[in-house]
Order: C-alpha cells, then structure tokens, then sequence
C-alpha cells in the first residue's frame, strides 16, 4: 500500500504528541500570581466594585492560615462591613442526595431571572474530619458556576468545623460587600454543622424527600424545629401524591413544636427542582417570611444575637487555639495527663495547674 497516499482509509503519521502540560510556563504563572498579592485598598476596591477574581483572592486570603494574611484579611473585612448586610442570608440543609445543589441551581437561575446577584458558599463537616468531602466531589452547579451574576465558592476545607464556619461567617461580609443580594449557605443534614449555619442565616431551610420517613432521612427533630421553612423536593412523576401526603403531614405536625421567638410558623412546601417546578412558592415564602420578621423586628435581633455570637465564638476558639498552640503547655500536657490518669491528682487540679502554668509562661514573655 501507497502510504503517502492522502485518502482516508490510509493511516498517515501524525506529529509528534506534545506534553500534556507545559511545566515551565505553570511554573512562571505560580511566580507571577505569588509576586502579585495586592496591597489592602487593591482588595476592597476591587470587593466594592464586585470583581469576582478579587474577591475570591480575599476569600483565600481570610481562609489562609498564615498570621500575615490573618491580620490583612481582618482589615479588609472591617472595612467591607459598612458595605455589608443587604442581603438575604439562606441556610440549606438535608441528606446527601435530597437534592440541595439541583434546587439551589435551580433557584439560583431563577433570581438571577429576576436581576438579582447571587452566592453561594458552603459548610462541608466532611471536609474537616476526613479529606473527603460530600459537597465538593461532584460537579457541581455547573449551569450556575457559568453565569455572570452567580459567585459559587465550595467549603473552606481545613481546620475544625467552628474554625470553618467562621471562615465562612466572614466570607458573607465580603460577598454582601461585592453586591450579591442573596447569600446562600449549604450545609449537609448530620448535626453539628446546622447549628453552624444557622446562626449566620436569616432563613434556615430544610430539604427532605416525600415518603421517605423521617428516620430514614437522618433527619434529627431539633434540626425540624430550627427549619423556617421545609421543601418537599422531587415532587415530579409518581412521587407527587407521596410529596403532597408529606406536606401535609408536616404541616400538621409543625403545629406541635414549640414557638418560635420570631412569630413565624414553619412553611412546608413542595417542589421539583430538577424540573424547576414549584419555585415561585418557595420564593414567595422566603420574601413573606423575610417581610413578617422585618415588620416585628425579629430579622434586626436574629442579626445582632448573631454577630454577639460569633464575637463569643471567636474570643472562645482563639483562647482555646492560644492555650493548646503554646509550646510550654504542649510539654506540659501529657505529664499533667499521666498525673490524673495515675490517680496522683484530680482533672480539676490538673487542669488549674495547666492554667496557672499558662499564664505565668506569658507573663514571663513580656
Ligand atoms: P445533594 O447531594 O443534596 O446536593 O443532591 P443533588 O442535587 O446532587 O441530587 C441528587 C440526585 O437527585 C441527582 O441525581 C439529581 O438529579 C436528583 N434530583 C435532584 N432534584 C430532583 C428533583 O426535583 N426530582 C428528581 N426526580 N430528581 C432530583
């Protein structure tokens, strides 16, 4: 056979396969971004006039454990918070698999119909105990991540989850700061991370499944009871007399939980966020509910009892990290331990020892 016949039943040789990836460009890419780390008023400029590219720079910066970017992304914060506070704040829980990504997708793309900007960001517990993650692995929200007025930022991955949970209590600032008018927060249903969420939204909602039993949807009372507002998703094809039946069901039993400070009674609604169904009623909840507590002031108090929090919080976990990070008490803490193990002194002693030897460390410092 001819092979340097040009017809297409011949193979003909092709050029020689270049590498994947070009090593020396990444490299010098790596060193321009390192050099380039831009100077406070850079930061909040760019945050004021909604530049994604520099406020996701900000948010590494505030997710970053390194003491020089601390105090850096402190100032920009505080200086974003005159800027902040006009959004709305939404919490989003439920099982892996409810669908909370398909509906925050699906309701994302229809407020920014309506012309608003919007967030999100999210409160992944996995993340923090084991490198995996149920939030993050898959593709994600990828119609939404594509549009202009969509800002989507996945869990800040390390330290504890109250270490995470401030990161992202203060990511809000910066987005409120950038102009996007709805915040929401995802979180997923195993416990701890509700709270969490919870105390840095003005609306807390719960997905659930129709049908499923509450048992089986993991789904603990108290989180229930913290729910302003509870979906039915995958109301579509045979589930829709089970999502109904479920509504229903809730709505009675809502009745039976004790009152909320707010005034408000938990709104249970149903919808198909694959099929984008049902969102219109979900909205229209969120804004009546956003309007009830404007009107008796609950959303000005939930706000302030928030920030009083997470000031506690902070206070709480810095004098935590400040105590175990020492290198003095670091020595001292498994003697100490083996004492009270041994029987040779009580916890409580122990622990006021530790104490003691605490602050004379620091004093000896000044
Ligand atoms: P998440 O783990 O809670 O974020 O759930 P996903 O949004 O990833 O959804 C889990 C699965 O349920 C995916 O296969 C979705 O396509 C599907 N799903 C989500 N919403 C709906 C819905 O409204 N109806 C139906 N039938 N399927 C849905």
């Amino acid at each position: 056979m001819d092979k340097n016949k040009k017809e297409s039943l011949f193979v003909n040789d092709g050029i020689e396969k270049p590498e994947m990836i070009n090593n020396k460009a990444i490299d010098s890419y790596k060193k321009l971004n390192r050099n380039k780390e831009l100077p406070e008023d850079e930061f909040i400029k760019g945050i004021l006039s909604g530049n994604r590219t520099i406020l996701g720079k900000a948010i590494t910066l505030v997710e970053s454990t390194l003491p020089k970017h601390h105090d850096l992304a402190q100032r920009i914060i505080n200086s974003c918070l005159k800027h902040s506070g006009n959004s709305i704040r939404i919490g989003i829980t439920g099982v892996p698999g409810v669908g909370k990504s398909t509906f925050i997708e699906a309701l994302g793309k229809y407020l920014i119909k309506q012309g608003k900007k919007i967030a999100v960001l999210a409160i992944d517990p996995s993340s923090t105990i084991s490198k995996g993650s149920i939030l993050g692995d898959k593709t994600r929200m990828e119609e939404l991540s594509a549009m202009q007025m969509a800002f989507i930022r996945p869990s800040p991955s390390a330290g504890s989850l109250g270490g995470v949970a401030m990161k992202t209590r203060e990511t809000i600032v910066l987005c409120e700061a950038a102009g996007y008018d709805i915040i929401f927060i995802e979180t997923v249903g195993v416990g701890q991370s509700e709270i969490a969420v919870h105390s840095m939204v003005d609306f807390f909602l719960l997905l659930m499944l129709g049908g499923a039993g509450d048992e089986l949807q993991g789904i603990k009372r108290g989180i229930m009871e913290m729910a302003d507002g509870i979906i039915i998703n995958k109301a579509d094809a045979d589930n829709i007399k089970q999502a109904t039946r479920a509504q229903a069901q809730l709505s009675n039993a809502i009745h039976y939980f004790p009152p909320s400070p707010s005034d408000w009674i938990t709104k249970v609604d149903t919808c198909s966020a694959i099929e984008e169904k049902g969102l219109d009623n979900v909205w229209e909840t969120i804004e009546n509910y956003v309007s009830h507590t404007k009107n008796n002031n609950y959303f000005n108090i939930r706000r302030k009892e928030q920030s009083k929090y997470w000031m506690y919080e902070t206070i709480n976990s810095e004098l935590k990290s400040l105590f175990y990070d020492n290198k003095f008490i670091k020595s001292k803490l498994k003697i100490e331990e083996e004492r009270v193990l041994k029987e040779e002194k009580t916890p409580f002693l122990a622990a006021y020892d530790m104490i003691n030897m605490f602050f004379n460390e620091i004093n000896k410092k000044k």
